[in-house]
């Protein structure tokens, strides 16, 4: 099956592609058929602004589309930045203002009060009508620093529960079972497996 990529971030179609390909689906970036297409995101919630994104991309081309929306909550913060991760230190995309924010925030903060989670929502839409809502939770804390290099945005500065290290520290394959990102993949697998019936490709697990 191909699948259009409602996103330009190309960290999380690298993460989404990595899922996906296992489930045997040919994962198309957006850019490929809509060029630099910029999809304004005023929702409340991660669902709201992933269903705005895949559906306006399946309306464009007709094809299906799949979606990623996803956010940092930190209860010391009383769940911010959430829908505002993007461009929580006020410019989009700004990844390292971001985070310098949020540990200026927490600053003196100890690790117990430093719990935070990551959200993702993946969302599908057919031109048929179907379409299916996915989310994906994982819980953690914030470092106190930002530790590790193989991450992209808030990575850097989130320890995944159960272990001692940021995502960024840690292998690629812990995020790709753990994250919040895997997680939602893991849940749309099983609604398409539902409606679709598996799909060559399909592994078990
Ligand atoms: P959006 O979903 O494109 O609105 O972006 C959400 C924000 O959360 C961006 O700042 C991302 O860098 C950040 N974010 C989303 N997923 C992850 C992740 O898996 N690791 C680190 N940061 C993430």
């Amino acid at each position: 099956m191909q699948l259009i990529a409602a996103t330009q971030n190309v960290d999380k179609l690298r993460e989404i592609a990595q899922i996906t390909s296992e489930f045997g689906m040919e994962l198309i970036p957006m850019k490929e058929l809509l060029g630099d297409l910029d999809i304004e995101e005023n929702g409340s919630t991660c669902a709201e602004n992933s269903l705005t994104k895949s559906e306006t991309v399946c309306r464009l081309t007709g094809r299906p589309a799949i979606a990623d929306d996803s956010g940092i909550m930190v209860d010391a913060l009383g769940g911010a930045p959430g829908v505002m991760s993007a461009r929580y230190a006020g410019v989009h995309g700004d990844e390292e203002a971001n985070r310098r924010k949020i540990l200026r925030e927490l600053e003196g903060l100890p690790m117990e009060e430093r719990t935070a989670h990551f959200v993702c929502v993946i969302s599908y839409v057919h031109p048929d009508g179907t379409k299916i809502v996915a989310e994906g939770i994982c819980p953690g804390r914030i470092s106190f620093e930002e530790l590790g290099d193989g991450g992209f945005g808030y990575d850097y500065i989130f320890i995944p529960e159960g272990y001692g290290e940021t995502f960024a520290q840690l292998p690629r394959e812990i995020k790709n079972t753990i994250g919040h990102r895997a997680l939602a993949l893991k849940k749309l697998r099983e609604e398409f497996e539902a409606i679709y019936g598996k799909q060559e490709g399909d592994q078990d697990d």
